[in-house]
């Protein structure tokens, strides 16, 4: 990151801390594909538990995660049940159709979050010769495009029963899962439970460079290995990655924390400037959306300008635009972050400064 440049684009922005990079640099390694990298071998057993799933296996990305878990519990054709929100359906170039040929079928939940009678509604349609085959329903803990959200420990348990109830398989994006842990004291594996697959994400607050963990039983994680080889994800010496992955679990969990009161004052700062528009206020965990519509700019021209005077925005639609807290961000950053915010905004909308 350059010096002074505050960069609130997203958690993947995060750096390896010092410590990270000495766990890094002293991880005992070994041939990852042929299950003789004991550090990657303590990585999946680590998750495993943390998640309550039987086995684990390591892969370069989340989306990788959610695509070959896609793949395991679907055939094409079949229909897979998510929010509007989910990152399946916005971010990953497409994948579900070209790679495992499914159908989407979304709800409008409620910030990111639908309902078990929503999902009963779903599924009421008649399974027929016309119909594709529901086969999959998605969870995504915490709900990134809906500001970081977290999925009700009791929601999440009457729409995982309700899929299986109606024979289905449930998946949890889980990139942000350990946000919603720190969030709310309810541990993984409780939020886990009875998900067919489930990962989380080592490279957004848990601040490892690269990497995600994907759960499930032995007989599905075999099945995600097959895909892992034939989709070239198989590493060789990705203990050093394990290592910042253990590292992360150790020192990186608790001080998620830090990153949710961040984004806390960060909100409370952008609500009190006039041009800004903060609804709902209430962001739970790490992300944050605002709107700049009654600025009269576009969300691009507004994270452009920001941009030139050293902070890093998002654009997510034609006036929004979202802000992640992450572990390079400190309370002094957010107070310089809205000042900075403040300072672009005069300039670009008050017309006698902009022709000053
Ligand atoms: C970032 C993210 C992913 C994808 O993870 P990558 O490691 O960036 O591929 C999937 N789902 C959600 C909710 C995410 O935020």
């Amino acid at each position: 990151m350059s010096q002074g440049f505050i960069d609130l684009y997203s958690d993947t922005k995060s750096q390896p801390t010092d410590g990270m990079r000495q766990a890094i640099m002293s991880a005992v390694v070994g041939d990852e594909q042929k299950d003789e990298d004991p550090t990657v071998l303590e990585l999946c057993r680590r998750v495993s538990s943390l998640l309550g799933k039987e086995a684990a296996v390591l892969l370069p990305s989340g989306t990788m995660c959610n695509e070959i878990a896609l793949a395991v519990h679907c055939r094409p054709g079949d229909e897979v049940i998510c929010d509007s929100t989910a990152h399946l359906i916005h971010f990953e170039g497409g994948a579900p159709a070209a790679l495992s040929g499914v159908m989407i079928h979304t709800i409008q939940g409620e910030r990111g979050i639908y309902s078990q009678s929503q999902l009963a509604t779903a599924l009421e349609r008649p399974q027929s010769r016309y119909a594709p085959r529901t086969r999959l329903v998605w969870v995504e803990q915490t709900a990134n495009l809906a500001g970081g959200t977290i999925w009700p420990l009791e929601t999440i348990q009457s729409v995982v029963a309700t899929a299986h109830e109606a024979g289905l398989v449930a998946h949890m994006d889980g990139a942000r899962l350990m946000n919603a842990v720190v969030a709310t004291g309810i541990d993984a594996k409780e939020y886990a439970k009875g998900f067919d697959s489930v990962w989380i994400d080592f490279t957004k607050g848990l601040g490892a460079p690269m990497g995600s963990v994907l759960a499930g039983s032995k007989e599905f994680i075999d099945e995600a290995w097959r895909l892992k080889q034939r989709w070239g994800g198989a590493f060789r010496q990705a203990g050093f990655l394990a290592a910042a992955h253990l590292y992360a679990l150790d020192n990186h969990v608790d001080r998620l924390l830090d990153d949710h009161r961040h984004a806390r004052l960060l909100s409370e700062g952008l609500s009190k400037l006039p041009l800004i528009s903060i609804t709902p206020t209430d962001f739970p965990t790490n992300i944050i959306f605002f709107d700049v519509a009654k600025t009269g700019l576009t969300a691009k021209e507004v994270v452009a300008a920001a941009k030139l005077s050293g902070l890093g925005l998002g654009a997510f639609g034609p006036t929004s635009i979202r802000a992640v807290t992450c572990i390079n961000i400190s309370a002094a950053d957010v107070t310089r972050a809205v000042q900075i915010l403040q300072k672009v905004l005069v300039s670009k909308v008050n017309p006698q400064l902009r022709q000053m």
